[in-house]
């Protein structure tokens, strides 16, 4: 066993040791070591993870105090729908929620909801009860933890429509609740990932409608996307952010790019805002063609695209 391995080996053991005194009994968190991210990620690449951590919202905490203590480092997931993560993987404890239906609740028109239940499960909770509101985030593949860092949104509708609050576990473990209004959210953007925040849970706030009436809603949507979308290939959805006034994919088009290819990585022929994984694509690849797909935009438009998919683990990117 290499330096490397004994360091992973010797964090996991007391991450487990940790865990179960806190929780008086067994360890409910399942630590996997050199996980590869590939199959965490919608992308389907990506290295692997020292240590990948699928936890309850009450071990996150305890866990997140850990890394800070120990000065491990941490990164917290979803679905890894908006994620490239590079082929040298990440380095450190890489957690993801658990996405435990139990986690819902309704009360009233107010939804409570564990951030790592996926937006689809919520969305299909809330129609169950003949609540509208969250219909445009049925057919987005993340996680509620995801999906409000990430304000994430479809056909005219956003997270920050319908969130009223979340609560947060702090860098130093604690836990607070935070009104939606305080966590500034914009397109694709909140001031959740600057403050290090791990988002736990959230509540939303919808209104009474007739459930066939959403469940019609659903579906026409999910008929949009499936005509619209390369849903047949690995992606990370739209790969880069609106630049205002225009859209990513048009822009990519006109460039001359549809159908471009790095390897395995190709901008999609069917809509050119995704880059997909035609099936044996690496991280690298997909991130050569970002890069070109970049320069070729600014020279054909004088727009510089700014990435919507997080980098993860390559030079530049917010985890190394
Ligand atoms: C086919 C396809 C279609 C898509 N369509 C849309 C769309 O219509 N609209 C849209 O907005 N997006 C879309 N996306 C992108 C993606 O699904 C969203 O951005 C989604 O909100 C990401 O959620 P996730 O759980 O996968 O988060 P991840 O991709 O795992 O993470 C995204 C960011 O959130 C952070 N994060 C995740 N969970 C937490 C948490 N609990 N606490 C703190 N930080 C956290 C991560 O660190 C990372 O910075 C699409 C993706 C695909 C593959």
């Amino acid at each position: 066993m290499n330096n490397s391995e004994n360091l992973c080996n010797s964090i996991k053991d007391e991450l487990e040791a940790l865990l179960k005194e806190e929780e008086g009994g067994a360890c409910t968190a399942q630590i996997l070591l050199k996980e590869p991210m590939r199959l965490h990620t919608t992308f389907r690449v990506g290295g692997p993870a020292d240590l990948f951590v699928t936890a309850t919202p009450s071990a996150a905490a305890k866990i997140r105090q850990y890394c800070v203590k120990k000065d491990v480092p941490f990164l917290v997931v979803g679905r890894g729908s908006n994620l490239l993560v590079s082929d040298r993987g990440l380095h450190g404890v890489v957690l993801t929620l658990e996405n435990d239906l139990e986690g819902i609740s309704v009360e009233g028109q107010e939804i409570m909801v564990s951030a790592g239940i996926t937006l689809a499960a919520v969305s299909r909770v809330a129609q169950q009860y003949g609540l509208k509101g969250l219909e445009f985030a049925s057919g987005i593949p993340g996680t509620v933890g995801g999906g409000v860092v990430m304000n994430a949104g479809a056909y005219g509708q956003e997270i920050r429509d319908v969130l009223t609050k979340v609560t947060v576990c702090t860098k130093e473990g604690d836990l607070q609740e935070v009104p939606a209004e305080e966590l500034r959210l914009s397109y694709r953007k909140s001031i959740i990932p600057e403050r290090e925040w791990i988002v736990l849970s959230a509540v939303f706030s919808l209104e009474k409608d007739d459930p066939e009436k959403i469940r019609s809603r659903m579906e026409e949507l999910a008929v949009r996307r499936k005509e619209k979308q390369p849903l047949e290939y690995a992606s990370a959805g739209s790969t880069f952010k609106r630049p205002e006034g225009h859209f990513a994919g048009k822009l990519i088009e006109e460039a001359g790019l549809r159908g471009f290819a790095v390897g395995g990585a190709m901008v999609s022929e069917k809509h050119c805002g995704f880059v997909i994984n035609t099936g044996d694509a690496t991280a690298d690849e997909i991130y050569r063609l970002m890069m070109l797909v970049r320069e070729k935009v600014r020279e054909s438009s004088g727009i510089l695209l700014e990435p919507e998919v997080k980098l993860l683990g390559f030079d530049g990117g917010n985890h190394s």
